[in-house]
């Protein structure tokens, strides 16, 4: 594809990692643990409800902030889980995750400013920032826990920071960042007058360790807007109902943006979301419980072949490092597993652009457990010829 006419800006976002694996692991056959979605449906409820939503009439455009259940049914979740007081007219609903952070940095960010994330990062963190004319400064998080380190976040900010992009549970490293780093973020974003844009599409996948809203340490609920989506917590990432919320003059900005990329969308998905997000402690309970098997079935199969794994203490992701078995570089290993094994990840590098972020990623891949039990030991099988 040619794109010549593309804005400078974005020339360096042409292509995805996504598409290339995808179709290294069509062409070979290969189980593809390279992108991160589930190979199973969501909760019956969801899947009935919305189908019932469609059949019943439900299908012209929803109010612009998202259906007022949703909006109400995000307050009541937050509420619940978190303590978190929010008010539903400060929940707006957007298309994923994906549209919630591309609004909150494009309505907030512009040349000049800068755009604090960890690294690696989630794709469009970097993208949006450079859509929006800010810059990126990047923190990198390293092996073998993926923590950063407090002397670098310090040196990151500065005069000009006016945002920080916070991922936890962190995708891809599966790092959860605990309560003791997340203050030093908030002391130092409140110090520099920065808004922290919290990605929590990861909430309710943790294992041993509680995910911690940023929103909830003291005087962070003004500076934060929080992020989820249904895609993650409910299986349904085709979906893409996601929602943000925060004090209401940030949440007025990120909505004039969000307004005219989308307007508004999943009329008939947004009141099955809202009942959903009512279901029981179990169902949520549940999320966790079926994850850490998968992780644990995935682990001791990578660990067996030989990999060096770095257990995750949250999401559905377990980074490795192929050094063990010869692989300096995880980019030349993520293309050759498909043909030597017959088991597709992505190169964690790839999610990294300054020579630190690189630097500390260059070994790594990602695989994604979030799939059937059988697949998973189907893969584990295919991994075992690696030796
Ligand atoms: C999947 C993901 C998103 C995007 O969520 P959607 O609801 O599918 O748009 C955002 N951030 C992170 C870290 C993710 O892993």
């Amino acid at each position: 594809m040619s794109v010549t006419m593309l804005v400078e800006r974005m020339t360096p976002f042409t292509s995805t990692i996504f598409a290339e694996i995808t179709q290294l692991a069509v062409d070979t056959g290969a189980i593809n643990l390279g992108q991160g979605f589930p190979d199973t449906d969501g909760p019956a409820s969801l899947l009935a409800d919305a189908a019932a939503n469609i059949t019943g009439g439900i299908n012209q455009y929803p109010p612009g902030p998202g259906v007022p259940a949703l909006r109400e049914a995000v307050a009541a979740h937050q509420q619940r889980f978190y303590g978190l007081e929010v008010d539903p007219a400060d929940v707006l609903v957007t298309v994923g995750a994906t549209e919630a952070i591309a609004s909150a940095v494009l309505s907030l960010c512009s040349a000049g400013d800068e755009v604090i994330a960890f690294e690696p990062y989630y794709d469009s963190y970097p993208a949006m920032t450079a859509l929006s004319g800010a810059t990126l400064r990047t923190v990198p998080l390293r092996a073998p826990d993926f923590s950063f380190d407090p002397d670098e976040l310090r040196a990151t900010f500065s005069a000009r920071t006016r945002m920080v992009l916070l991922n936890s549970p962190h995708n891809p490293t599966g790092a959860v960042f605990d309560r003791e780093q997340l203050q030093l973020i908030a002391d130092l974003a409140t110090e520099h007058d920065a808004i922290v844009v919290a990605d929590e599409v990861y909430e309710h996948m943790t294992f041993d360790v509680p995910h911690i809203p940023i929103a909830t340490l003291p005087g962070m609920a003004e500076r934060t807007l929080t992020i989820s989506s249904a895609g993650k917590t409910f299986s349904v990432t085709g979906w893409k109902i996601g929602w943000i919320h925060g004090p209401s003059e940030l949440v007025a900005a990120t909505r004039a943006v969000k307004q005219f990329l989308s307007y508004t969308a999943g009329a008939p998905l947004q009141p099955a979301v809202a009942a959903a997000l009512g279901l029981p402690d179990e169902f949520y309970a549940g999320i966790a419980t079926s994850l850490r098997g998968k992780r644990e079935l995935l682990s001791a199969g990578l660990r067996e072949a030989g990999f060096t794994v770095y257990q995750p203490r949250g999401t559905y992701f377990v980074v490795v490092d192929g050094r063990p078995l010869g692989f300096e570089d995880g980019y030349k290993l993520a293309y050759d597993l498909p043909t030597l094994c017959g088991v597709a990840a992505v190169p964690v590098s790839v999610f990294a652009s300054s020579p630190e972020g690189v630097e500390a990623t260059r070994p790594l891949v990602r695989f994604a457990f979030c799939k059937r039990d059988e697949v998973l030991t189907e893969a584990v099988g295919r991994l075992a010829g690696l030796r």
